[in-house]
Order: structure tokens, then sequence, then C-alpha cells
């Protein structure tokens, strides 16, 4: 069953998403779908949802989950147990392309929901046809399908069969899995993308983020675990800790961006992390101005730890309008500058006269900032000051966040302060690499910081080993 609720772009990306699972004493698909409009922020161009009923049974469509599902497609879905997934690619011009992803092989169906990237994912597809599999879908889970199958018919164990399927592919994932009713979790070895483990009163839980817990009322158990397979049933859970490697790399960009503040990942706050790379960021990078204004939503939590760190007060200075789309991935420049002003506006009465500190999580492009500097200007600003929670990012993202050409990058081609005067800004700091560890807590060797530092916690084997990943813009 599918569904499309817009117009999908044409762009060939695959990255952020959101996974969940649930072993659940009454249906599943309810909790589930909570699940999955708790982590639209991790990915808001499909959505679907697969339920054990007999057989696996599912539904997916183009759209946001409130757009996507109504009561009565929820209630259709009938099993106690099932998984989902909200998908952020773009590149969706098939509806089928949704996750879970329903693997049909001789060992059953198997459905999979993946966070990440497998960045040898074409190698192995071309092993595996080679050997008779025959490709319909096109996307990197059909090959995790295939592959654990053939270890399957082998082995006869499907924890060993997992293992070995793991040891074969390369990148970041989390995955939700389910085969013959039994429901998986699996975190890469590395512990790139979050996971974590839950209960609530009818059964157990696992989503890539702690609010989706949140929402279904259930109780953090604990993160799953680097190179770990949970297995989730109704009244507990069962762990196999796969693989043991003496470091993680987490993504350092789901504490400063891509996760949703409220949520708590391997053991830190989102939001404090953000108010003490704010904090730093003041100690940094000082200035004197009048008020400190947060880019809304991203820049809230690090501006109000700037303005701790500095002294100076927080100000609402812009409002967001909450129904425009995306302008991150807008096919053409012009659309995104288009849509930035339509997205964010100035309060005159609050800059007016005034020296502002603007604050925001990360410049990519620039588009974003160019045309906030430019606003709060014309809205007679006295000076305009810009500081960033992440370092100048200067290097594609091989592993899952959509940022996959290093001609995207401001960063990359230009100096801070040539950066500065393409801003108009009258400063420019952005936090160091050593001032984001200190905030974030972890050690330099326990995260991913390819995109700022252009070293990454794997190899990185070349492009034709892996998916098309690169954006195109139409420009
Ligand atoms: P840009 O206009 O290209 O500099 O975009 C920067 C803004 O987009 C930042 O303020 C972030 O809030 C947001 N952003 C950064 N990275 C991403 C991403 N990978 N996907 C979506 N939005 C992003």
């Amino acid at each position: 069953m599918y569904e499309h609720s817009n117009t999908a772009f044409k762009h060939e990306i695959k990255e952020q998403c959101g996974v969940a699972a649930i072993a659940s004493k009454s249906k599943a698909s309810s909790y589930i779908y909570y699940c999955l409009r708790a982590l639209q922020h991790r990915g808001q161009e499909a959505v679907g949802i697969a339920v054990f009923n007999k057989k696996i049974e599912s539904y997916k469509g183009i759209g946001l989950a409130a757009n996507v599902f109504d009561d009565k497609k929820i209630k259709s879905l009938k099993g106690k147990t099932g998984i989902g997934h909200t998908y952020y690619s773009i590149k969706l011009s098939k509806p089928e392309n949704a996750q879970p992803t329903i693997i049909k092989t001789e060992v059953g169906e198997i459905a999979l929901a993946h966070n990440g990237i497998l960045v040898n994912a074409e190698k192995l597809r071309k092993q595996l046809k080679k050997k008779g599999h025959d490709f319909t879908l096109g996307c990197e889970e059909e090959v995790v399908g295939y592959l654990l199958a053939d270890h399957l018919r082998s082995s006869g164990d499907l924890i060993k069969a997992i293992k070995s399927t793991l040891s074969e592919i390369q990148g970041s994932y989390s995955f939700t899995m389910m085969l013959n009713g039994r429901v998986f979790g699996i975190r890469d070895p590395l512990g790139i993308k979050p996971l974590c483990l839950g209960k609530f009163k009818d059964g157990h839980v696992i989503v890539s983020e702690s609010v989706a817990l949140d929402v279904i009322d259930a109780n953090m158990i604990r993160d799953v675990y680097p190179g770990e397979l949970v297995e989730i049933n109704q009244d507990g859970f069962e762990s196999h800790q796969l693989f043991n490697k003496k470091h993680r790399a987490h993504c350092f960009f789901e504490y400063t961006y891509f996760a949703r503040a409220d949520s708590e990942i391997d053991g830190r706050s989102v939001y404090e992390t953000r108010k003490r790379i704010g904090w730093r960021l003041a100690k940094e990078h000082p200035v004197s101005a009048d008020i400190v204004i947060p880019v809304p939503d991203s820049g809230r939590a690090h501006a109000f730890g700037f303005s701790l760190g500095s002294g100076i007060p927080l100000a609402e200075g812009l409002m967001k309008n909450r129904y425009v789309a995306r302008t991150f991935i807008m096919p053409t420049q012009k659309l995104r500058d288009l849509t930035v002003r339509e997205k964010v506006n100035p309060i005159k009465s609050e800059v007016e006269g005034k020296r502002v500190v603007l604050v925001d999580d990360s410049i990519v492009r620039g588009t974003t900032m160019k045309r906030i500097v430019n606003m709060v200007r014309n809205a007679n600003a006295r000076e305009v000051h810009v500081r960033i929670g992440t370092p100048p990012l200067i290097s594609p993202c091989y592993l899952g966040i959509d940022m996959t050409t290093r001609d995207q990058f401001i960063a990359h081609k230009n100096t801070i302060e040539e950066i500065r005067k393409n801003l108009d800004a009258d400063s420019l700091g952005y936090i160091s690499v050593c001032g984001l560890l200190e905030a974030l807590l972890f050690s330099k060797s326990d995260l991913c910081l390819g995109c700022v530092t252009e070293k990454y916690p794997i190899d990185i084997p070349p492009e034709k080993h892996r998916f098309q990943h690169t954006i195109q813009d139409y420009e």
C-alpha cells in the first residue's frame, strides 16, 4: 500500500533517518506511529510502518507521518510487533523507496529500517548479483537482506547470521529489523548513529532518539551499545554484544544540529550540550554587544549558552514561520534564498539601533546566515556579529548527514575573513574543534569529526563501491 501526499524532488541522496521498533501486548502500529511523529525532524520525505500479523504487512507513503497515516490505516495494521521509519532522502521519485524495506528471501520476509549509510553497498550488491540474487528495489537495505538470507541458510542460526552479515557491511547503521515476528535493534560497532532502548506499559521499544520514548510514556532503559544487537519482546529484551571496538565514533553533528534538543543521546542531554557549546563560543569569540539573538529554531540552545557565557541578554529578535518548508533541501539557490526570507523575519522593535550577536548551529552554504544578516541590517541594527556552534564545515559526510559535496561548503573555499565579508557581518566566530570537544564531553577518539577535520573513523572506499549520494543542484 502506498500513497503520495506531496511531490518529491529528484536528488540522488539518502541520508539521516529515524527508526523505531515495538514489541507489545497490544497493537504495535499506533505506538510506532507516535514514535515516528516524534522522530519527524529526522526525515520528512517519507514514512512507513511494517507489522507482523502472521506475515509482514506494511503501509508507506511520501510525506509527513500525519499526512500519510490516518486512524483507519493505523488500525488496519494489526500485529503486536512492528518497525517504522522516517525518511530524509529527497531521491524518492518512487514511494516504494520509502522504508521499512521488505526483502523477500528464501528464509522468509525481512523488514528493515535503516538510519545511516553503507559505504561498500555497491561492491556487495555486485557480488550478490553474481551469486544469482535479483535486485529489484535499488537500495542498500536489499543488500543487507540478501546477505542475511545467505548466512542464515548456511548457519541456521539467526544471531550468528546477523553477526556474519554485519562483518561484511561497512559504514554507519542503526537498524530496526523484523523477521518472522521477531524484532531487533542493531547499532554499528562505532555507534555513529544514535539508538536507544525503552520500556513502556505494554512492552519494549527501540528508537533513534529518546524523544520518541517520551511520547509513548516509555522509560529509557539505556542507549543500545555500539556493536550490540538487541531483541525485544513484550516482557523484556535480550542483548548480544556482537562487536567490541576500543573506540566509538559518535556523529557530533547529532548534538550540534540534527537531534532534537530535548533528546538524550549516549548519556548527554542534547540541549545542555548545545548550551555548553554556546558558553564556550562566548569565551572563544567575545564581543561587545547589546543583545544575543538565536536563529530559530536550531540556534536557540547555543544562543542561550552564549548569553550565559557573555552576560549579554538574550532577545527573541527573529520570528519563524513554522509553515514554510525547509530551506536546506530546496533544489536551487534561488529557491533557498527566497524561502529563508519567507521563513524568518526580524522583530524590528527588538533589533533597531542595537549591536546584535546572531547565534546559529552551523553554516553550510552560507545562504541562511547571509539572508538573515541582511534582514537584521535592514531592520536597523547598529552592528551585526555572527557566532556559530559548529567548526567550519569543510569536508563531505559519507556516513549519513546530508552534506555530500565539498563545493557545497562556503568554508571549503573561503577563509573566515572572506566568509565574514560574504555574510556582510561585523565579526564572525566559529567554535573551535577543541572547544567543541570540551562541550561534548567526549574525547576526540570517540567522535566522528570527518566534516570538520577531514579525518573519518573508517576508510571510505572509492565512489564506485558506494551508492550514488551526490547532491545535484539544478541551477
Ligand atoms: P546554509 O544556508 O546552507 O548555510 O544552511 C545552514 C542551516 O541549515 C543551518 O543553520 C542548519 O540549521 C541547517 N542545516 C545544517 N545542516 C543541515 C543538513 N544536513 N540538513 C538540513 N539542514 C541543515
